[in-house]
């Protein structure tokens, strides 16, 4: 039996003990140590995805191998950081170096992850569902961590720090000296500025519509803030000397937002679409602007990432001191406590909220 927490239906949430499915020859079990709070969980929870109930949300998480099936390679001990994305490795995205569009990954979807005390199978978010104190998950799904880096905290390479540094890095193509505007400062919006100032960019300027985000954005590596409005674009060139930026990286997902990123950029500057945006909105362009700009729009998936390759440069990171995992941590809470999380999340307030597991609490197990 592990606690986790189980969502029962749109804003239905419980912490419950659940049985974990039975561990297969290729699979671990893991006692995780840290769990972030992530904006596609909420989006699990406030209608806007509907996936199967009962559900156990969580794929941003960190832990210690604790039990390994016969035809798994993972030492017991090791800890690991749990990657939401594995790629299947066989399919032509796969074998063109695109693993982040593998085709068997279709994003917000679960796999079977145990029982309820009533027998009933609940969903494992994203075949994680690590809002638990253990997971029982594919071992191709753990990514191995140094033993003196903080555990808790490197839940935060598994999904905002990967996904945000990589959409600087891999997608927008930050390169040193430029100018990198950045649109909304949540748990990937803070690793997209970080990712500018790991890149080199020379101004960083982070957008919210909170100014409370400011000390955050500016502890990432932020050389300018500005709270979002209408006339934002203006703004920008203003601080680039009448261009407009380098790269603009859309934090949001929203029709509007992009579209104020996209006239932030210089001509022939690159806009990123991070957010993960919703299929009733439209976003228009006019054909003269198109070609007069010269503008590229690309999305970023998942940072574009190769999580085993991208992790390990990040780790690379943070042995040398440029980046710190507890930077943008604003929260440290329970399980119980996560639905005030996400309320705060809503509200737009804090960085990231980590649900951490002692460590006593697990060797007892
Ligand atoms: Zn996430
Ligand atoms: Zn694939």
């Amino acid at each position: 039996m592990a606690q986790a927490l189980v969502v029962t239906g749109p804003g239905e949430l419980e912490v419950q003990d659940v049985t974990l499915r039975p561990l297969g020859e290729d699979d671990v079990r893991v006692a995780i140590r840290g769990v972030g709070v992530c904006h596609s969980d909420l989006s699990m929870v406030n209608g806007t995805l509907r996936p199967a109930y009962p559900q156990v949300l969580g794929h941003e998480a960190a832990g210690v191998v604790i039990e390994a099936g016969s035809g798994s390679a993972v030492p017991l001990g090791q800890h690991v950081v749990l990657n939401w994305a594995v790629p299947c490795g066989t399919c032509w995205h796969c074998r063109h170096a695109e693993p982040w569009l593998c085709s068997t990954i279709e994003g917000m979807t679960g796999t079977p992850g145990g029982t309820l005390a009533d027998g009933t199978t609940f969903e494992a978010c994203l075949g994680l569902g690590a809002m638990a104190e253990e997971v029982v998950v594919p071992a191709a799904a753990v990514v191995p961590l140094p033993d003196d880096v903080p555990l808790a905290d490197s839940a935060l390479l598994g999904c905002a720090i990967l996904t945000g540094v990589g959409a600087a890095r891999n997608a927008a193509r930050v390169r040193p000296g430029d100018s990198v505007l950045v649109l909304g400062l949540g748990g990937v919006g803070l690793s997209a500025v970080t990712g500018a100032r790991l890149a080199g960019a020379e101004r960083i300027i982070a957008v919210d519509v909170s100014e409370a985000k400011e000390a955050l954005a500016r502890t990432a590596g932020a050389t300018d803030f500005l709270v979002g409005s209408p006339g934002l674009a203006k703004q920008v060139r203003a601080l680039t000397d009448g261009r407009g930026v380098d790269q603009a990286l859309e934090c949001v997902g929203s029709a509007a937002t992009i579209r104020q990123a996209w006239t932030a950029c210089r001509r022939g500057g690159t806009c990123v679409v991070v957010g993960l945006g919703p299929k009733d909105q439209q976003v228009t362009f006019n054909p003269l602007e198109l070609f007069h700009f010269s503008r590229t729009l690309v999305s970023s998936v998942y940072g574009n990432s190769d999580a085993r390759r991208d992790i390990a440069g990040l780790l690379e990171y943070v042995a040398d001191g440029r980046l710190d995992l507890a930077a943008m941590i604003t929260d440290r809470i329970s399980l119980a406590e996560v639905p005030a999380a996400f309320e705060r999340m809503q509200r737009g307030e804090g960085g990231r909220a980590l649900v951490c597991f002692p460590d006593d609490q697990q060797e007892e197990r």
